[in-house]
């Protein structure tokens, strides 16, 4: 076993390092403030490959692996999470692509974001189908042409209100049929290469092939505020074949295997953004002296850093596993995936709100950068499936 990086893994971490540092620290307090969408940092970030990392090399030219794609979201996620949450979903829409499309698909779905900074959303989640994405209702059925329709609303979607393709799982013939198919919508790009604050408008797609997709007002969220989220509403689309990733019966265990590749990626933001707490606290820490000490040389306060610090090695070391068993294939990567998750979340909701309390009275002003990381850390525990889903995939596993 070796924990040295390749020159490869080296050579991306000083890249994503000198972006997080210049592009994006100087300024995400400051767009999160204005709750803006951060077009300019995906742009960026697409501009020196950092984006769109499960894109097979037929395709793309290179291929990126997954313990090196971990490597990039955590560093990503160092400088904000609600970015790392925006690019990364990306890959969550377009792996089930790379897994399971045909040349063709490919060519087709995955080219347009070599070519140009667009960004997918990835459409599981409904109003009524949380963590039990069996009980979605979002459905197609075949209309006398022999295409399908497609009918239903997804909640909670990611980069929904800029996506310039959807990914979406539904049923097939009616909603509650025990068959799951995925989809891809792709239409015109809506980029226009600005940063759009929010509130950005509802918005309504004429769909070329037929039907029309309503993407919601961007949710109001807690944090995260730099990631674009909303609701995803599809009336009357027409889906031809070609539009089918894979065996259209087959979507429920696509969706699995999505979800087995984007938990440590998720891990990998919980991991960057505990480890950024640390960062922050120790900083702040080393400066601000009580009863003539620093904080951080007071006994009691810096026993609560090295805890800090543990859960930040011990949940990048989960996250190294399962990244290493996600890449390997191996037969139990699920359950390695599940608890990379579940330590990442817990090392950084450990790490904002001690931290946070470190900061004593200040770390409550929105300010500082440890109230925006409190308010962050809370979705690590719940998006890609709260923390007793996690749990209950690895209970499954052991018994
Ligand atoms: C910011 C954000 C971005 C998101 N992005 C996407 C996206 O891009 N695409 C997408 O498809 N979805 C996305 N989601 C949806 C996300 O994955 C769901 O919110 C999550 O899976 C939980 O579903 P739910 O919100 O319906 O909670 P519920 O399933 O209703 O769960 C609520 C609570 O019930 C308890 N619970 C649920 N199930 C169990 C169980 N089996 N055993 C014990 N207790 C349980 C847990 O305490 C849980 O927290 C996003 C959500 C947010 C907030």
């Amino acid at each position: 076993m070796d924990f040295n990086l390749t020159d490869n893994q080296q050579m991306y971490m000083d890249t994503v390092q000198k972006f997080v540092k210049n592009e994006m620290l100087p300024d995400v307090m400051k767009l999160e403030r204005e709750h803006a969408f951060p077009r300019h940092i995906i742009d960026k970030a697409w501009e020196i490959g950092l984006l769109n990392l499960s894109i097979p090399e037929s395709v793309k030219g290179y291929e990126v692996d997954i313990v090196s794609t971990a490597l990039i979201v955590k560093e990503l996620s160092y400088g904000d999470s609600g970015v790392s949450t925006s690019a990364m979903c990306n890959d969550l829409a377009n792996v089930v692509i790379a897994q399971y499309g045909t040349e063709d698909q490919k060519e087709a779905f995955l080219r347009p974001f070599v070519e140009a900074p667009i960004i997918s959303s990835f459409c599981l989640t409904e109003p009524g189908a949380g963590s039990d994405n069996m009980a979605m209702t979002t459905f197609m059925r075949k209309s006398a042409d022999g295409k399908y329709i497609l009918n239903g609303e997804k909640s909670f979607i990611t980069n929904a209100s800029y996506a310039s393709q959807f990914t979406v799982f539904c049923k097939v013939g009616n909603p509650g049929s025990l068959m799951m198919a995925c989809v891809i919508i792709p239409y015109d790009s809506i980029y226009n290469g600005e940063i759009v604050s929010q509130p950005f408008d509802a918005r309504e797609i004429t769909v070329p092939g037929g039907g029309t997709v309503i993407t919601g007002k961007p949710e109001d969220k807690l944090g995260q505020r730099l990631s674009n989220t909303a609701t995803v509403k599809f009336e009357d689309v027409v889906i031809e074949d070609h539009q089918i990733v894979g065996n259209r019966r087959l979507g429920f265990k696509y969706a699995i295997e999505v979800l087995d590749y984007a938990r440590p990626m998720v891990a990998a933001i919980g991991v960057g953004l505990a480890k950024r707490a640390l960062d922050v606290t120790l900083e702040y820490t080393k400066e601000r002296k009580q009863f003539g000490h620093r904080i951080c040389d007071m006994p009691v306060a810096r026993d609560t850093l090295v805890e800090m610090w543990k859960k930040v090695e011990l949940a990048d070391l989960a996250l190294m596993k399962a990244a290493f068993k996600v890449q390997e294939g191996a037969d139990d990567r699920g359950m390695y995936a599940s608890m990379a998750k579940n330590v990442a979340a817990e090392a950084a909701l450990f790490c904002t709100k001690e931290g946070l309390h470190l900061h004593g009275g200040y770390g409550f002003m929105s300010e500082y950068e440890i109230s925006k990381l409190a308010r962050d850390a809370q979705i690590i525990d719940i998006y890609e499936g709260v923390r007793e889903v996690q749990d209950m995939i690895i209970g499954r596993e052991l018994v």
